[in-house]
């Protein structure tokens, strides 16, 4: 039986790959890229010449049995993203799912992603936090919005820079009181910013800037937490 390996990639430092994510990628057969263009950045920077081939969220259905037939085959393969943990609001879990359902061994290497990173740079209580991901664009939206505002621990959204004033917004109309909130944006680059504090400032703040760009994570505390 083959190996299926889930190879974590840095979320913006290329020198957050660890050790084992460069042999792991350097031994395998192959490795299912979400972009291949985007993964040859990291895989030349670290001289790693391997077969790839694409698997996104639009074929992803369609791949799981080329992944299965590689690995039927006995080749090892592994699965990297744009960016962080395969699976996580990326393409992997139905392949994974698959891989062990057909007997194969999956192996996750494990390294940056963007949930553990920003809820712990928040400095927002993390012993317990609800993972959100990416919130519906329009249906349930406000439902999840509601939720989140009554959670009694720290949620963790994954929100596009365009949407982020939005999103404050309609937390901040289901919010009964002011709520620490931290606005974690293009986190191990170099515009790295850590934006934390009541949600009415915070909010106000944004709204003053001639744009918003990059990558965020906003980390809503629970509707106890003070300091
Ligand atoms: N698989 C990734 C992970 O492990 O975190 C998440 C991929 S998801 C398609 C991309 C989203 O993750 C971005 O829109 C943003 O919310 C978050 N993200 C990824 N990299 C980030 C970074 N460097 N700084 C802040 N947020 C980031």
């Amino acid at each position: 039986m083959a190996v299926l390996y889930v190879v974590a990639t840095p979320i913006g430092n290329l020198k957050d790959v660890t050790h084992r994510a460069v042999e792991t990628l350097s031994s395998v057969d192959i490795i299912a890229c979400e972009d291949t263009r985007t993964s040859s950045v990291l895989l030349q920077h670290y001289q790693i010449d391997k077969p790839l081939f694409s698997f996104h969220q639009h074929n992803e259905h369609h791949k799981v049995d080329h992944i299965l037939n590689i690995l039927n085959g006995g080749q090892n393969l592994a699965i990297i993203s744009d960016a962080g943990m395969p699976g996580i609001s990326d393409p992997g879990f139905l392949a994974i799912r698959a891989a062990h359902q057909n007997g194969h061994t999956v192996s996750v290497i494990p390294g940056p992603d963007a949930i553990t990173t920003a809820v712990v740079a928040s400095g927002l209580p993390c012993d317990r936090f609800t993972f959100e991901g990416f919130l519906p664009p329009k249906k349930g939206r406000q439902t999840r919005v509601k939720a989140i505002a009554e959670s009694d621990i720290t949620s963790v959204v994954y929100e596009s820079p365009h949407k982020l004033i939005r999103f404050l917004e309609m937390l901040n109309d289901f919010c009964e009181d002011d709520r620490w909130v931290c606005v974690a944006r293009e986190l191990t680059k170099k515009f790295e910013e850590i934006n934390r504090g009541l949600l009415q400032h915070v909010l106000e703040e944004y709204k003053q800037r001639p744009s918003i760009k990059g990558e965020i994570v906003v980390i809503v505390a629970g509707k106890e937490y003070s300091e």
